[in-house]
């Protein structure tokens, strides 16, 4: 192992084995748009834009000065009974991003706080329309919200639950997964289209069950992301759309990773024509550079919120609920610069071209290959998925993602894939050598 220089002690690795981490530690000190170093002087390729985040690549210094020249002007400033000129900016820019309706941005600091602050909102909405007795949510197996109890609990990834037993919200039910291995189990830019209806389960078993009429909100992922990008089937989102319009029910699009470009398209709601009534962004809006996260709101929720309390005095608050770092000034400045960026190099138009260019790639150079049983691509993501070592669940995807970043490759290891979905600025030359550097990994490992 090379000598470093730092005391491993007293840092906690989040969602890390934290044991074997120590014995073979993979730190980085630096970063520079498609390329890490690490602390033993290694270049690694970032092939999946830092856990989905650092879409416009690193280093960008457009994003850099934004933040260095908001610090010097208004670091930071409260957010509660005050605000911030960039908080408003930065909320204008996002709502004219959104489709639909969606026009109204609650801030805060990452995808978790974004699902509990959406589900929250669900809530709140319903009571203020005299419907408090809507308080059951549904999600979907396999879908990730993030680690607040009301994320984990409409989140559907067993491990990520399983510790947590009746403190986990009470109400919730959660949609079957969206994936079928046998029929489509290679898929490139396109829709699978499934024989059965699966959202019959939701109208013939999850509704009647719970009562349509108590059920607050629906939270899906467009496309599941954290699982291993698990494609929804064609008219899926548009079906689940009529069916909680048709009850009353919200739906809720946690867009934290197909939100601001992945698609091609602003959001996944534009990709698949469906608009929901909240849409929870992070991730990308800054880049990645300072954390940030938000939930879109409709007009009709906002209003309605507001409404609720038209007889209550001047000083009422509408909805309690918020972040000491809600709209951060140096936050709202990084994702101004962000999105200012994006349009400037048309960042979405080419996520979308390299999108089928990493797509083709990984069709071409993993399928054939030993122990893979299915390759998913869409946007500018895919994952290719290999047969579980029998009693070692996720053993071999983390094998080949521990000799992908030996030979200078991050990949993602989720479940029994590899995910492959790196920033937008990504060249030809970098997706064959990730393509060539998994292909080398998953014959080494079958
Ligand atoms: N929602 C989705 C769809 C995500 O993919 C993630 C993180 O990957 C989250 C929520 C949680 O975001 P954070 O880690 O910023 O809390």
């Amino acid at each position: 192992m090379t000598p470093y220089n730092f005391n491993m002690d007293h840092h906690w690795l989040p969602f890390t084995p934290n044991r074997s981490f120590k014995q073979d530690p993979r730190v980085f000190v630096a970063a520079d748009g498609m390329h890490f170093t690490t602390h033993d002087g290694k270049k690694v390729l970032d092939g999946i834009s830092s856990l989905w985040c650092v879409t416009a690549g690193h280093n960008r210094k457009p994003i850099n000065e934004a933040i260095k020249k908001q610090l010097d002007t208004l670091d930071y400033a409260t957010a509660f009974q005050a605000s911030n000129d960039q908080a408003f900016k930065a909320a204008e820019m996002i709502a004219n991003m959104a489709p639909g309706d969606l026009n109204k941005v609650l801030f805060c600091n990452s995808g978790s706080e974004a699902a509990d602050t959406s589900l929250k909102v669900a809530l709140a909405y319903h009571r203020a329309r005299g419907e408090g007795h809507r308080n059951v949510f549904i999600g979907r197996e396999r879908g990730y919200h993030g680690v607040g109890f009301g994320g984990m609990s409409v989140g559907g990834i067993p491990a990520n639950r399983k510790a947590y037993g009746t403190a986990l919200l009470p109400r919730v039910d959660h949609l079957r997964f969206i994936h079928d291995p046998v029929n489509h189990a290679y898929i490139h830019n396109q829709e699978p289209v499934w024989q059965e209806d699966i959202l019959l389960e939701l109208e013939n078993r999850i509704l009647p069950l719970h009562d349509a009429s108590n059920i607050a909100a629906v939270i899906v992922e467009p496309v599941a992301g954290s699982a291993g990008w698990y494609l929804p089937p064609q008219g899926y989102l548009k079906r689940l759309r009529e069916i909680c319009d048709k009850h009353g029910i919200l739906l809720i699009f946690d867009e934290v990773i197909t939100g601001f470009g992945r698609m091609g398209v602003n959001f996944g709601a534009d990709y698949y024509g469906v608009v929901p009534d909240m849409l929870n962004f992070a991730k990308g809006v800054t880049n990645g550079v300072i954390p940030m996260g938000g939930v879109i709101c409709s007009d009709r929720i906002y209003n309605t919120m507001m409404k609720a309390n038209e007889g209550a005095p001047e000083h009422a608050i509408e909805f309690f609920h918020g972040y000491t770092y809600s709209g951060h000034p140096v936050a709202c400045a990084a994702a101004i610069a962000t999105l200012t960026l994006f349009k400037e190099e048309k960042l979405f138009e080419r996520a979308g071209q390299m999108g089928t260019v990493l797509g083709d790639a990984m069709h071409r150079g993993l399928k054939s290959l030993p122990t893979v049983i299915g390759i998913r691509s869409l946007g500018l993501a895919g994952a290719v998925e290999m047969a579980s070592i029998p009693g070692s669940p996720g053993k071999r995807a983390y094998d080949i993602f521990m000799t992908c970043f030996h030979n200078g490759v991050l990949v993602r290891p989720a479940g029994e894939n590899i995910v492959l979905c790196p920033p937008f600025i990504v060249e030809k030359e970098h997706i064959d050598r990730m393509v060539n550097v998994v292909a080398d990994a998953i014959r080494k490992h079958a």
